[in-house]
């Protein structure tokens, strides 16, 4: 029988830790969690699911004006925004108790409160201390907002959730996927919607062909776009609306302002004081390849690593995590080719390298890319274009990136990197035959290397 009174304790009962709970479990690890915020972490509270809902609705205005070209009678649409606020609560509130049940079925003992690492294998909850030959920290990640002149009239994309009144007016700060698909979702949901950046183009990391076909389609939808634009305050005005300054494009006026200006790992009032675990300068813990940090005892993965912020990702190193502490399979998870969605208007999907990228990579590349308009909008009326791209390496033929624009991007994506996975190359990818009439046929049809 062990000293201690669990082998594993989960601090962070989010998209990490649940699976890295359940699954050590699983392996016959006697473990305990703690949460003391929100059963289920971000993705469920603040980030993926919610967001996925409210863009859902930002879809219908759009659908409702393209319906008359396929004879539907006009009819004006009108939203309510206290109806999907609350209807998403509902469901959140139901999956809430999914994570519970989870942990439960699992015979994982959860304790609801702050935990905080008193020593190598001690932690505290409340009152309560409890000894565990291991800790896990999942804790996450918090939304970062600089400090300007009027910044504690600005929101974060976790209140965005919670909004008492949908505004008329809404101003997005960011460059990041978070900040894109909120001001789609303002838009979409009737909104006058600005996104500002202050680098010259959004979506950094993202291949550039798709970067600039993105913003073009945003505008193209009304979405106001402000490059190179930094803001240098926001002031509250007599009536309780907001002016946005800036310093290149004067004042924007406006109902709500949001910074998604980036996440800082969630390392604030859990204990690192009282243990040798070592952090970046922007405070992400540094873990070796099985997730073990500087302490012994103690290990992290999730946003709170700063590797790549995703909940795929999390439950990934999660089960790498699971299977090397307590399945005695000692597995490193694989960051190569992950596949990831940005849920605007339309959709982007992406998976490998990006052109610039792939230049820099290989000697030699072929670039196979189309741009069309879909066939729902030859009678829609809209205006919106498709791209796709597929990047391959000369010499091995094999495809080392996939991106694309268009509506189900991420669902049509997420195939493609199986394929990618599993080694394909061009050659098979012309030997595939296409489903007929889709947009997805387009990735088994491209013939013309556009540049190499
Ligand atoms: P989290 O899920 O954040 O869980 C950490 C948990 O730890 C939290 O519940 C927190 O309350 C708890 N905690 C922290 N400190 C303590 C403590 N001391 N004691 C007890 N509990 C504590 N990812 C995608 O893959 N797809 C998406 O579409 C997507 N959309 C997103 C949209 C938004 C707006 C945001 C903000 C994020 C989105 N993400 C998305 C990212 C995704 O949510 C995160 O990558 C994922 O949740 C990280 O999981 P985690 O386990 O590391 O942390």
């Amino acid at each position: 029988m062990s000293q201690y009174d669990f082998d594993l304790f989960v601090i962070g009962v989010g998209s990490g830790g649940v699976r890295a709970a359940r699954m050590s479990a699983h392996y016959g690890a006697r473990v305990a969690t703690a949460e003391d915020r929100y059963m289920g972490g971000t993705c469920v509270n603040v980030g993926c699911v919610p967001k996925k809902l409210f863009v859902y609705a930002s879809h219908f205005a759009e659908e409702c004006e393209q319906a008359e070209g396929f004879g539907w009678q006009k009819t004006e649409p009108g939203f309510d925004w206290q109806v999907l606020r609350e209807n998403k609560d509902v469901e959140i509130d139901r999956l809430n108790g999914v994570y519970r049940g989870l942990l439960e079925n699992a015979e994982v003992t959860h304790y609801d409160g702050r935990a905080r690492i008193v020593d190598a294998h001690t932690i505290a909850i409340n009152e309560r201390r409890v000894s565990t030959e291991k800790i896990l920290i999942a804790t996450g990640s918090w939304p970062f907002i600089p400090d300007f002149p009027g910044s504690e009239h600005v929101i974060s994309s976790n209140e965005a959730f919670h909004l008492e009144e949908f505004p008329k007016r809404a101003v997005v700060v960011g460059g990041g996927y978070i900040a894109v698909e909120f001001a789609g979702i303002f838009k979409g949901l009737g909104a006058d919607s600005h996104l500002l950046y202050r680098g010259p183009l959004f979506l950094r990391k993202f291949d550039d062909g798709v970067r600039s076909f993105v913003a073009d389609e945003l505008s193209k939808k009304g979405i106001h776009l402000h490059f190179n634009t930094n803001v240098t305050a926001v002031e509250k005005n007599a009536n309780d609306t907001l002016k946005v300054i800036t310093r290149e494009e004067g004042e924007i006026e406006a109902d709500l302002v949001m910074y998604a200006t980036g996440r800082n790992p969630a390392t604030h009032d859990i204990g690192l004081e009282n243990v040798k675990v070592n952090t970046r300068p922007d405070g992400a813990i540094i873990v070796d390849d099985y997730f073990q940090t500087s302490e012994p005892s103690i290990y992290a993965l999730g946003d709170v690593i700063g590797r790549i912020q995703l909940t795929p990702v999390a439950i990934a190193e999660a089960m790498a995590f699971a299977k090397t502490q307590f399945q005695g399979q000692p597995t490193k998870m694989d960051y190569d080719n992950v596949a990831t969605a940005v849920f605007c208007q339309p959709n982007i999907g992406t998976v490998g390298l990006t052109e610039a990228d792939a230049r820099e990579q290989y000697d030699e590349i072929e670039v196979y890319e189309s741009s069309f308009r879909p066939m729902k909008h030859t009678l829609s009326g809209s205006d919106e274009r498709t791209m796709m791209k597929i990047i391959v390496d000369k010499a091995s033929d094999l495809v080392i990136g996939v991106h694309m624009v268009g509506p189900e991007a991420g669902e049509i994506i997420q195939g493609m990197s199986v394929a990618m996975k599993a080694g394909a190359t061009k050659a098979i990818l012309d030997s595939t035959v296409g489903i007929h009439p889709t947009t997805a046929e387009e990735f088994v049809t491209m013939r013309e290397v556009r540049s190499s």
